[in-house]
Parts: C-alpha cells; structure tokens; sequence
C-alpha cells in the first residue's frame, strides 16, 4: 500500500478520502437517524431548508448503499483498464482495439443504472444515470428540447454560411509571450471580480495541461494552460474557470457542509462558465472595455487590428470535428450527438460495433463534416471509456440554462451592458449570486430555472441571443 502510495500519490490521497467519505455516507447509523426524522411528529414543521437536507441525505445514501461493493469496485478497475486502452487506440486510430474494453464499461454502467432506476424511481436506466448530473432530468425532457435547440442552431450556422463573411482569425494566433499572458490573466481575474491577490484572497491561478477548477467556499482555485500561438484560449479559459469558481465561492456560507451547501448541477455549474466566457467574455460590450487593456499589455503584435476584426475574430463560427475546439454555436451540436447515442446505447437500440459508422454520419448530417478516422470520431473524448453516460449532455444544457438567464437578467438590470462597457461586472455578479449562487442545491435545476426565470426549460432565448449576436457580426 505504502509502495503504491509513492507511485501516484495524488491519486492514492484521493481515493482513501473518497473511501472514507463513502464509509461515512454508508454508515447504517445515518439510515436509522434519517428514518427517526422522517417518522417524528414534528417532521411537517421543519423548514424546506431542513427537509430538503434530508431528502438529499436520504437519496444520497440510498444511492451510495445499493450498488454491490463488487461493482463499484469492478467498475473502477475497468475505468482504469479502458481509460489506458483508450489513450493508446486513440493514438493508433484503432477502435478495434478499444471496442472490448468500452463494451465492457457500458456494461458494467447498465447494470448499475439498472440498480440506480429502482432507487430513484426514474422510467428507463439511462434516466437514472442522467440524473447523477443533472437531477430530475430525463432523457425525454432533454430530447424535446435538444431537437429545438438542433433546429436553432442549424439555421444559425446556415445564415452565417449564407452571409459569405469569414473573420480573420489569423489574429488570434499571433505570438504571445508567457509572460504577457499572465498579465492577461490578471486583468481578467480582476474585472470579474476573482480576487488572487488581497490578504482574504479566496482565489488561486496555476498552470495545467487541461484547465480546471476546484475547491469550496474560501478557498476556491482555477488553473489555466498558455499557448504562445494562441492567447486568448487562456483568457476564455480563465473567464470560463472564473465563473465556475465565483459559483463554488458564493454558495451560502451558513449552509457549508450541508447536503444543500453544494451547486444544483452540473448543467447549471456549466451555465455560470459559460455565461461569464461567452455571454460577457465574447461580447461586443467586454470586448470593447477590454480591447483596449490587450493592446496596452500586448503592444506591437495587436498593432492596427481593429475592435471590430477582434470581435468578429473570437466568434468565428466554423462547423468542425473535434468538440473542445468547437465554437458557441456550433459546439451544441456535438453535445447533441453524443447525448443521441448514449440514449441509444442505453435503450439497447445501438451496439459498440455499429457506433463509429452512427457518429459519423451525424458529424455529417448535423456538422456537414467527413469523419476520416474514429481518433477524430468516436474516441475523441475520454468520457466514455471512463465510464461517464449521462455527463455530456449538461455542457448544452448549461447554454440553454444561460439563455433563460440572460434574458431574464435583461429584463432585472435593464443597463447591465453599459456597466460591462465601463468595465464594472458587479451588477451582473451581484444577480448572479443572489439568483443562483446563493440558492445553492436548494432545487433541481429544472425547478431552479423556474424559480428564477418564471419559466419551463426552452431553448428559445439561448437561440434568440445567438441569432442576435450573431447576426450582427456576420450580418443577417
Ligand atoms: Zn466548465
């Protein structure tokens, strides 16, 4: 065990944490406690702060004690097995050679979401795994709204081919110092409002090879990854980690440590990135305050380029083959197709060998793109030999979460684009908090989103903000 500890240490930390949480959560003295609060008289007078504290206790134990420890232990090693395997098919283009292993990790995920179906009460086996990430969601809600979101964003894609402009996006890969980047980061840490630098300071930036954020209330860390050749992937990274960390740092202080001192959802946590990188990171207004500071920092090599070209260039809009590279609109689509295929896999309508050939022809269906080999297809993501269904589709849900919000921030803060041209994001933090940050899990997302817009899920502001957007920069 020691020996195995100095192999990869981190891991090993992570892993007896993690077996020490679920030991506490498992332990049959919570199972009797939380059935003495449900049977007492004085439950009905408890507050819906308190009861929904023991109803997410009562699931999250429910779920943790009915899948086999054999299982759960199984399903860890097979991730282990097909993550490797998957890294070295990848590199081979070979599917074949994962084709085994990626088999055997649905597998073993369909028999624990058939176990999960039953203590969740959902209606098929892929519903129960949705649910781990966004709770209360289902495979038929999302597919009524994915196939109108499909809809929108192929018209927008269309108007955007129709209209002949193309951006200069050779810009974007002018070199940029480390260095400088830095002080890119800086600047955009500051107008959010992440503060890295007081003596409270509650933020943190590091350096990765995959941008992340992690942490909890005071202490919440972000981490970004330079590439000379192209600046501004760091500072949307740094927007985008930003908004998830301003997320985890404003939840209630009094709720920390409680079940409901935690984010609503995945979807949602994605919906605050994604606000904070593309709604403002990506709009005319940040823009037209923040050009000005790159040119400062940049100097010579932004010498002559207009806002105007800078806008345009960082919302090129270019159907492609690899999701991570995908812009605002097109990147939807992705999450589309992939969420069409595990519903698929999951109701037994599709099998691991006829997979590649159904990706394909959706990248050309939906994309217009021609998948050449599976490493630019199927095995592009790490998802699923890990063992994630149910993930992908909260990345388009939390678009269409932030469309709903934006509108409805609208219509609250009826000036908050001519304070983000001043360079003054406090109104819209300030909403952000006291609409979703501070709700904490309070609700599931779906609940949220009406609590705070008055409305059901619809993509339709999501769209309507894109065609907006979009129609002023390639004129449609
Ligand atoms: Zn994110």
């Amino acid at each position: 065990e020691i020996s195995a500890c100095l192999v990869g240490s981190e891991m090993c930390i992570r892993d007896r944490l993690e077996l020490i949480s679920h030991k506490i959560l498992t332990a049959p003295q919570i199972d009797k406690l939380l059935e003495r609060v449900a049977k007492d008289p004085g439950f009905g007078t408890l507050s819906q702060v308190q009861k929904r504290n023991i109803r997410l206790a009562r699931k999250a134990y429910d779920e943790e004690t009915k899948l086999p420890e054999q299982l759960v232990f199984e399903t860890a090693k097979q991730q282990t097995i097909a993550v490797g395997v998957w890294k070295r098919a990848k590199a081979v283009r070979d599917y074949g050679m994962f084709r085994p292993e990626l088999k055997k990790m649905i597998e073993l995920r369909m028999k624990a979401a058939e176990i999960l179906m039953e203590v969740k009460g959902t209606k098929t086996p892929y519903d129960a795994l949705l649910d781990a990430f966004e709770p209360g969601m289902t495979a038929d809600r999302i597919t009524e709204v994915f196939d109108r979101m499909r809809e929108g964003l192929m018209g927008v894609i269309m108007e955007v081919e129709k209209s002949g402009f193309k951006p200069d996006i050779s810009i974007l890969s002018r070199p940029v110092p480390m260095e400088t980047q830095r002080m890119i980061s800086e600047a955009a840490m500051e107008f959010i409002g992440y503060d890295t630098k007081s003596p409270q300071a509650g933020g943190r930036l590091d350096e990765t090879e995959h941008p992340f954020t992690t942490g909890y209330y005071d202490d919440v860390r972000i981490t970004t990854h330079y590439h000379e050749d192209r600046f501004p992937s760091s500072l949307y990274s740094v927007l985008h980690e930003g908004g998830h960390a301003l997320y985890d740092q404003n939840l209630p202080k009094k709720w920390i440590y409680q079940p409901i001192g935690a984010s609503s959802s995945y979807g949602i946590h994605e919906s605050q990135s994604r606000f904070v990188e593309n709604m403002i990171g990506r709009s005319p207004e940040f823009l037209g305050y923040m050009f000005p500071k790159l040119k400062k920092i940049i100097g010579r090599t932004l010498r002559g380029v207009k806002l105007a070209d800078f806008i345009s260039s960082v919302n090129n809009v270019q159907p492609s083959k690899i999701r991570i590279e995908a812009d605002e609109v097109t990147y939807g689509l992705h999450i589309i197709i992939r969420f069409e295929m595990e519903r698929n896999i999951f109701a037994g309508k599709i099998g691991v060998d006829e997979l590649p050939q159904a990706w394909n022809e959706k990248y050309e269906k939906y994309l217009g793109v021609e998948i050449e080999h599976d490493s630019e297809g199927v095995m592009q993501d790490t998802h699923w030999a890990s063992g994630l269904y149910g993930y992908f589709p909260s990345y388009a849900l939390g678009n269409i979460y932030g469309g709903m919000f934006l509108q409805k921030l609208g219509r609250d803060v009826p000036g908050w684009k001519k304070e983000i041209k001043k360079g003054n994001f406090t109104p819209v933090k300030n909403w952000l908090i006291e609409n979703i940050h501070n709700k904490g899990k309070l609700y599931d997302p779906a609940d949220l989103v009406k609590q705070v817009t008055g409305k059901n899920l619809t993509v339709k502001p999501f769209i309507d903000y894109l065609e907006k957007k979009f129609g002023k920069i390639y004129g449609f």
